[in-house]
């Protein structure tokens, strides 16, 4: 395999054939407990019957037309997603990396506008500056994608290697829950700032939803919009249908993918009051873009996602799992955190266990003695669980009893 394929990830010794709920199984017909979901993407598990009877019959009517033309199953999940969030606006793409990207070029075009009294900002101000207003600011230790403009949003200096330079300018970084930068970080170059909400790749860091909030005032008193990365905590995964209406920071645009079609690839850039006009016809698209088989994909997911209790399960089993971890008191635990079923697990740095890579093999290798277990890490020594938002309490207990034998 590893002769054809590029090696984007570490690879484990294991083949997946097919999955069933949170269970995955192998060529050799070992299971699996599913922690990792794709990377928080399948948010109805595998196999779910309602997703995959969308999908045959949406491969049997129509898989893709072209951008020429609108979809009526496109029109119809557009009006339900926005409004659901009470957003005005929505652009269709493949991934997270493309919807951040399309959130890029909207904040730089903004800015462009206000900064050429074109258009009124965020503050009010409506006047031709000899100032560029194109810089966006972001997060230290957030993660946004693997474009060269999504690498440089990125605040983690191991995505900027020399190999992929030059890379565009424009990107300036402060820290999460940090007060006294926001005077400093925010002033008339700049046109958005741009925030996870529960930091994902970075370490599954929570953002105080009083700092988010005091962040965004600063921003948008400084002329910027605010953008919300919900690429990987939206969709219910954290236990709102979106962090940030959790967080209280009412961002203009919001990016999402990961869970938004259940494992079908899928991105949207959704965005509303000032932010609504900026794009017009022209400014951006995609060949695949509002592809209608992954807009069925995501009505199926947002029609489940808006059932009642379906997202009070979500906070619930979060809080059972992180609850359950803390329990033990294993000396090897340093800290558990997390939304919803966004969950990370520091490993002590003097524990066994070099790395959280290290646990995660382990996991897999359980299979060996019955059922393994599908774990993510987010750096060196943190865990990171994103399990189907699906998964049943007796999916979770399978699941954690083989990460205690492992950790005890
Ligand atoms: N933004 C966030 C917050 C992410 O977690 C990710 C992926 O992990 C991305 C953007 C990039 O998404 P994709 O890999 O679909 O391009």
């Amino acid at each position: 395999m590893e002769k054809n394929v590029v090696n984007n990830f570490g690879s484990f010794d294991v083949i997946f054939e097919k999955g069933n709920g949170s269970t995955l199984t192998d060529i050799n017909g070992k299971n699996y407990i599913d922690f990792v979901s794709g990377i928080g993407v399948n948010c109805l598990g595998h196999n779910h019957p309602e997703l995959v009877k969308t999908l045959q019959n949406q491969v049997a009517k129509q898989i893709h037309i072209s951008n020429y033309y609108v979809s009526d199953i496109g029109l119809k999940y557009a009006k339900n997603l926005l409004e659901t969030t009470g957003y005005d606006k929505v652009y269709f793409g493949n991934s997270g990396a493309e919807a951040n990207e399309a959130a890029i070029k909207l904040a730089r075009k903004y800015g462009y506008l206000v900064s050429t009294g074109k258009m009124a900002s965020t503050n009010g101000t409506c006047a031709v500056s000899d100032k560029k207003r194109n810089v966006i600011v972001t997060l230290e230790k957030s993660f946004h994608g693997r474009t060269i403009a999504t690498l440089c949003a990125t605040g983690q200096d191991k995505f900027h290697p020399e190999c992929f330079a030059p890379y565009p300018e424009g990107f300036r970084t402060i820290k999460a829950n940090d007060y006294d930068c926001l005077e400093s970080a925010f002033d008339e170059t700049v046109c958005a700032f741009m925030l996870e909400c529960v930091q994902g790749e970075g370490g599954v860091n929570l953002v105080d939803a009083e700092w988010a909030k005091a962040a965004a005032e600063a921003a948008r008193k400084a002329g910027a919009i605010v953008i919300a990365d919900e690429v990987q905590t939206g969709m219910g995964r954290t236990g709102s249908l979106l962090a940030s209406t959790d967080l209280g920071f009412d961002p203009e645009v919001v990016t999402l993918a990961k869970g938004i079609a259940a494992g079908v690839p899928m991105g949207a850039c959704i965005y509303k009051g000032i932010a609504k006009d900026v794009f017009v016809a022209g400014d951006h698209q995609s060949t695949f873009a509002g592809n209608p088989l992954a807009v069925a994909a995501a009505e199926t997911v947002l029609n489940i996602l808006k059932e009642k209790e379906f997202l009070e399960n979500v906070a619930t089993m979060g809080e059972y799992i992180r609850n359950t971890v803390k329990s033990w008191n294993l000396p090897c635990v340093k800290e558990v955190r997390g939304k919803g079923l966004m969950i990370g697990i520091d490993i002590e740095e003097t524990s066994k266990f070099a790395t959280a890579g290290e646990v995660q093999k382990m996991c897999l290798a359980a299979a060996e003695n019955g059922t393994g277990l599908c774990i993510s890490t987010a750096g060196v020594k943190t865990l990171r669980f994103l399990p189907p938002l699906v998964i049943t309490k007796a999916e979770v207990d399978t699941g954690l009893e083989i990460l205690k034998s492992i950790l005890s």
